[in-house]
């Protein structure tokens, strides 16, 4: 997978550069590219925000520096891919989850477009679906002062799905919000510590009844942290241990 990311501020990402990402990039499997959108800009001070419209707090990003840097994106990316994903980081954006980074995993080619100050004049938005299939992204409900944070999990929710990143993909497999309900508690040695013990059952060696405590502890642990991911029928059942996951 290629990954282009256009920001202002280069450095946020370097953190791509370490553990598995770092170890993806350096294996090939996966190629990313930062770009500084100041590099696209023409005037002596490399300026990339201008005053709204309509007045109001704050700057917004110019459209002509990033026309010129998405062009530079799409010049320098693979030529065999028709209409690359634009991926915009936005707090008004679809939420990410699970199902998205699934969708996200399987795109041979993501660039990202990191907003900063009050955003992105929606201009560059209109111009780029010509080009790019855009899609906002949202983190989730709350204000960030850029869209680089955004970037670091988007890309690292989505790279730990690309085949050979995660060492053992069967640890994939059981991981919360894959199925729509959390994952178990997970203990390791020793077994005891400041006097709280490993539950008897994970001592026991047998397979079949670990397997089931550990669904049991998905579906209780579900209920109780996050009842909104099981099906409706779970306002009935408060304990939570008769629903099925809303979303499969
Ligand atoms: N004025 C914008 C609004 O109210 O929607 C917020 C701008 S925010 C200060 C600056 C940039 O941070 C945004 O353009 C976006 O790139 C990023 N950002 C902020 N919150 C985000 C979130 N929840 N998810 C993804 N990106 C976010």
């Amino acid at each position: 997978m290629r990954i282009d990311v256009v920001t202002i501020f280069p450095d946020y990402l370097a953190p791509l550069e370490l553990s598995l990402i770092g170890r993806a990039r350096r294996a090939g499997l996966l190629d990313v590219v930062v770009h500084d959108l100041r590099e696209a800009t023409t005037d002596r001070h490399r300026t990339v925000d201008d005053t709204p419209y309509g007045g109001g707090a704050g700057m917004v990003m110019k459209p002509e520096p990033w026309r010129r840097a998405l062009d530079a994106v799409l010049a320098a990316g693979p030529a065999d891919v028709g209409r690359p994903r634009l991926l915009v980081p936005s707090p008004g954006g679809r939420v990410l989850d699970q199902a998205m980074a699934r969708e996200l995993a399987s795109e041979p080619w993501l660039v990202f477009a990191c907003g900063r100050y009050e955003g992105i004049d929606e201009r560059v938005l209109l111009d780029a679906a010509q080009r790019f299939e855009v899609t906002p992204v949202s983190l989730g409900d709350y204000v960030l002062n850029g869209g680089e944070v955004a970037v670091l999990a988007i890309t690292e929710a989505v790279a730990r799905l690309l085949p050979g990143v995660v060492g053992n993909a069967e640890s994939l497999v059981e991981e919360s919000h894959e199925d729509g309900l959390l994952e178990y508690p997970v203990y390791t040695k020793p077994a005891s510590w400041r006097g709280l013990d490993v539950p008897e059952v994970l001592l026991s060696g047998d397979h079949a009844a670990i397997a089931r405590w550990r669904h049991q502890q998905r579906l209780e642990r579900t209920a109780t942290r996050r009842p909104d991911l099981l099906a409706p029928t779970a306002a009935d059942d408060p304990a939570g241990l008769a629903v099925v996951p809303a979303t499969p």
